[in-house]
């Protein structure tokens, strides 16, 4: 079979390529087939769990503060942003008939919040402009042909494609459910590519003692049996919190926000924050721990009279009397932290309560307010390892961007071929950053693609 252009993957970046590939040859007066090749029953299916399902489909931070949340290549990416800015991205759904708003920190959603209003859009947009979106097409290998020049396009059921232009869209490792198994790193390796290693992010961090594993593995998978203390902590939301990244002892990061533990391990907007920078360590055998800071407004020093304050509250609260030391510190503690934090952090921070025998029959218990103050401010977790791809939002590392040309997304080994989004050794943080690179670089994929062949 023949088309002109061929993109493998009908996710974010390849949908928006196809789209601009279309619609520049559509513009130039040319005809010319686009086709596009997804190994799912459905186009974008990734897009459709972004965001819990709401979709933050980019976020609309001039290139500044925007540049500040791409981890890997932000140079790289620039051309693409600045050729398919976050406002351009909102406009073009807004074009198409999907209302839009932008929420607190720049976020933007369909107003619908309906995840599958996005993949409606740009499969609809696509159809306008006469491309063809194969499903069920499972590419198996990609091959630079001579005569004519061009690729050819081997399909899983035998099928062969030649195109004379090749966009490999194919995404990262991460939820490999959603059909992104990374066949494109493979593909671009045996085409002479360099690819950065690597390894998942934005997922959760696993504390020691969190799951039930004896493994060494740093790789915890999701479905690992939680322990007690796993099952303590599961469930618990935190807000307004600060989290301090230690790497061998020494602060490498901290952030500010919110935090969940979860069946996975502890994550959130702050833990997938600084999960990047965590499992990077991990993978590199550093010692890895997250030190929690409960009251961060507040000094230790102000905690600490803050909590003696309390305690003389609560000793003088005639309801006390009768009440043993072990249940005044809950008491005490019931008014510094959620109530279902208190088993973890009275498990994790022994401390906190001293025992002293006095004879036989004779135990004096004491509640250390000092104590109580310091791991409210500093609640230290080791991690033992992370949630791998298989619920990673993002893959940090990639195919290198050292060997495409970031005006084009060309590579400079293999005229012809352009690849885009999550395959590239580019990720960002959580807050529709992703996608807005997807979105970028896919367009400039397609258009460049297309306008070669004018
Ligand atoms: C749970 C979750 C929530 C997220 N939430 C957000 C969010 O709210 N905002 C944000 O900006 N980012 C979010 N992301 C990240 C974002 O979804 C990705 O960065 C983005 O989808 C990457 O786009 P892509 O086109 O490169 O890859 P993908 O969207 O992964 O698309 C790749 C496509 O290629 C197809 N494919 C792969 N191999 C083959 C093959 N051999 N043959 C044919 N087809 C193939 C796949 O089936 C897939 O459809 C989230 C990710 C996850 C997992």
């Amino acid at each position: 079979m023949k088309s002109e252009i061929v993109v493998v993957g009908a996710g974010a970046s390849g949908l928006m390529a196809a789209y601009h590939a279309a619609r520049t040859l559509v513009s130039a007066g040319k005809d010319a087939q686009v086709t596009v090749l997804e190994k799912m029953p459905r186009p974008a299916r990734k897009v459709m769990i972004t965001g819990k399902g709401r979709c933050n489909f980019t976020n609309v931070k001039a290139w500044n503060d925007f540049s500040g949340h791409v981890r890997s290549n932000p140079n790289f990416v620039k051309s693409a942003f600045y050729n398919l800015p976050p406002q351009a991205v909102l406009d073009w759904f807004e074009g198409f008939g999907m209302p839009t708003v932008v929420e607190r920190g720049d976020r933007a959603f369909p107003v619908s919040h309906h995840a599958s209003d996005v993949v409606d859009t740009l499969v609809s947009a696509c159809h306008s402009l006469g491309v063809k979106i194969e499903t069920e097409a499972e590419v198996a290998g990609v091959a630079v042909s001579e005569c004519p020049p061009g690729f050819t396009v081997t399909l899983a059921d035998g099928r062969e494609y030649k195109c004379v232009k090749l966009i490999v869209a194919t995404g990262g490792l991460s939820y490999p459910t959603t059909g992104s198994t990374g066949d494109g790193l493979r593909w671009a390796a045996d085409l002479g590519h360099k690819v950065v290693p690597t390894f998942p992010s934005l997922t959760a961090l696993v504390p020691k003692g969190y799951k039930l594993t004896e493994d060494k593995d740093l790789h915890i998978d999701r479905s690992t049996p939680l322990s007690e203390l796993g099952e303590k902590l599961c469930g618990v939301s935190l807000k307004n919190i600060q989290l301090s990244l230690q790497v061998q002892g020494t602060e490498a990061d901290a952030e500010f926000g919110d935090i969940d533990f979860t069946d996975g391990g502890l994550e959130g907007p702050v833990g997938f924050q600084l999960s990047r920078k965590a499992v990077k360590a991990l993978v590199n055998g550093a010692r890895v721990s997250l030190v929690l800071d409960l009251k961060p407004g507040v000094s230790l020093t102000e905690l600490t009279g803050r909590v003696k304050e309390l305690w003389a509250e609560i000793d003088k609260d005639p309801r006390s009397k009768r009440l043993r030391e072990k249940e005044r510190c809950r008491i005490l503690l019931g008014k510094l932290m959620p109530w279902d934090l208190i088993p973890a952090f009275t498990a994790m921070n022994p401390g906190i309560i001293t025992l002293e025998r006095r004879g036989r029959a004779d135990t004096k218990v004491w509640v250390n307010l000092v104590s109580i103050a310091k791991a409210l401010k500093a609640w230290q977790f080791d991690i033992a390892g992370y949630v791998g791809y298989e619920r990673a939002v993002v893959t940090a590392g990639g195919v290198s961007t050292d060997e495409f040309v970031a005006k084009t997304m060309e590579s400079r080994l293999v005229p012809g071929l352009h690849l885009c989004g999550e395959v590239l050794d580019i990720d960002a943080d959580t807050g529709g950053y992703n996608l807005q690179l997807a979105f970028a670089t896919g367009a400039l994929a397609g258009i460049s693609a297309a306008k070669s062949l004018l």
